[in-house]
This record gives C-alpha cells, structure tokens and sequence, in this order.
C-alpha cells in the first residue's frame, strides 16, 4: 500500500501536479503568453512594463494553421496567464496547453461578445444561395450558433471579433481583469492603462466610420480570401458577397461549383475589388480578380500584425491601414 502511495506521488509529481508551488517571486515581472500577436498587442497596451509578453502564433502567422514547436510548450510551462483568442480561432491550442503541464490560468477573451455566425463557414456560399434568411448571413448579422467544443477546429460562431473595434473594448476588459487577477498589487496601472486604450478603440472607431462613409452605398461590399472580415462588415454596414476560402479558416479550398458562384455574385454584384490578406496564401483570390477584371487589393492585415516597420505593426495601425485600403479600393476617399 505504502509502495502504491508513493508510487502515485511520484507520478503526480512527474505530471507536475504535487511538489513546490509554481509561484512567481516578487521581483520577477508577470509572464503572460497571449496565442496570437494581435492579443499581444492589446495586453502590451493593458499590461504596461509590468508583464514579459510573448505570442505563440508569429507576426503575419496564421493560427487556424499554426504548428507549434518544442519551444511553445516551454512558453506555455513558463507562463502565468494565457490570454488566448478562443471560438475555435486556435484549433492547436487546448492540447498544446495541456501537454505543456503549465499551471497557467488560462483567460479565453471573447467571453461574453455578442456572437456571429460565419457568413461562408457550411456552403462557401452567400446567405441566399445557402438558403438561409435574407440579408443576415450575408451582412454578417448577429445570429446563433453554436461554440465549438474544446480541442474542435471551426464551430458555427466566427471567432475574428478583433475586426470591430468596440469588441475589442470587452477583450481590454477581460484582459484588465485576468491581469488584476494575477498580479492585484498593480490593479491600479492595469485600470489606467485600460481605459486609456479604450479611448484609443473609440478614436479607432470613429475614425473608420468616417472613412468608410465616404463609400458610394452600393461599393459597401466585400470579398475576402477567408472569412475574417464578418465582424467589420457588421459594424460598419458592409455586405460579405463572398470569400474565396470556405469553411471559416485558411486551409479548404473551394470546389469548382463555389469559384463558379463567387465569379457570378462578383459579376451579378458589382464588386468593384477583392482584398487580400498578410496570413495565407492569396493565389486563388489573384486568380478570381482576373478572370472577373476586377482589381486585387494587396494586403488586409486579418489574423495577425505585420512585422515591425510595417502599418501593421500595431492593432490601431492595421485597423486604419485596413479601412484606408478598403476605402480606397471601393471609391472613396481615404
Ligand atoms: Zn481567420
């Protein structure tokens, strides 16, 4: 029996589940691993000087298609927190987690947004030809869906609220909240810091609306390479006519029959340009702009920040970069 209890601890201990506590000394500053670079970016704005921060998933990375390394797991021990996107966003994430044996708490940050559905995400096809009611897929309405289950790829609900700004007001919320939670010696930065970044989103926002009202009405529409852009088009009042990758993340690629309905709703539609992204691979949306004569857009910024140097090396900066372009692009005046 004794032999069977000490063989449990010494398990236990190997999982790393018993033995000295994994606390944080006082002078060493909160680790906090965020899973993409965009969530960095916001808890560098909450966080100050007073976190180390990292991002699992690198600049102009894609995490629908991320593949980690040894050396995220050793991130992931090493952490505090983990501010991760969640909504099936990182579909490599609960198990990376898990095998990495951290006592991180893990905090997801769209807990509590008002969820939409992907508007292309079962059928690569617009919300007519899915069958589905009128004008509320297609403009990236709110409407249910279901959360996928942990360790699940893609669910109903479209995981990229960071493209409305005033989303990104809840997610500096739960991101002030997770880090008073972790380190409540600093709450009183951590709400400063916060509330500062909020006017930030509010400038952003006000400042996309009036770039964006100087689009004639009827350009107010978007086709994407992945369906990243439903949140935007929501807030902002543009109709998704359609995105060249179905399926809600990077990796599908669409059938003969759904490049045929994209050409025709491009064509039927007016579209005048179809955007790019700095994420995946953007050949087949180079291929539809030449077969329909429309113009390619090169590069949203949708899933990560671009390098350093570059208009997307912060949120504001790919937010505005991405509304000057769309602007631009669709015949209004940036
Ligand atoms: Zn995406």
């Amino acid at each position: 029996m004794v032999r069977l209890i000490r063989w449990a601890l010494v398990s236990l201990a190997v999982l790393g589940l018993v033995g000295p506590a994994h606390t944080r000394s006082q002078t060493k500053k909160l680790k906090v691993v965020t899973s993409t670079t965009i969530l960095l970016d916001f808890a560098r704005n909450v966080a100050g000087d007073k976190a180390e921060l990292s991002s699992i998933v690198p600049t102009d990375g894609d995490a629908h298609e991320f593949e980690p390394t040894p050396n995220d797991l050793k991130t992931l021990f090493d952490a505090d927190l983990i501010l991760v996107n969640g909504l099936g966003l990182e579909g490599f994430l609960d198990k990376l987690i898990k095998d990495s044996g951290t006592k991180a708490r893990v905090v997801t940050l769209t807990d509590g947004m008002p969820l939409r559905r992907f508007a292309f995400a079962e059928t690569g096809q617009s919300s007519a030809q899915a069958n589905l009611p009128p004008g509320i897929l297609g403009f990236g309405g709110l409407y249910p869906c279901e959360v996928p289950k942990p360790g699940q790829n893609f669910g109903e609900c479209d995981p990229h609220g960071w493209q409305d700004p005033t989303n990104v007001i809840l997610y500096t919320l739960n991101i002030r909240d997770a880090l008073i939670g972790a380190d409540a010696a600093s709450a009183a930065t951590y709400r400063a810091n916060a509330a500062l970044y909020i006017a930030r989103l509010q400038q952003l926002d006000a400042e996309i609306w009036q770039s964006v009202a100087t689009i004639p009405p009827k350009n107010r529409v978007l086709v994407t390479n992945h369906d990243a852009l439903g949140y935007f088009a929501a807030r902002y009042g543009f109709k998704m006519v359609g995105v060249v990758l179905p399926g809600g993340g990077t990796a599908s690629e669409p059938n003969p029959q759904d490049m045929a309905a994209l050409i025709s709703a491009i064509r039927a539609q007016g579209v005048p340009a179809i955007f790019t992204e700095n994420i995946s691979n953007n050949k087949l949306a180079s291929e539809i702009a030449a077969q329909t004569g429309i113009k390619v857009v090169q590069s949203l910024y949708t899933d990560a920040l671009g390098a350093a140097g570059s208009p997307g090396e912060t949120y504001l900066g790919m937010m505005r970069a991405n509304a000057r372009a769309i602007t631009a692009a669709l015949g209004g005046s940036a």
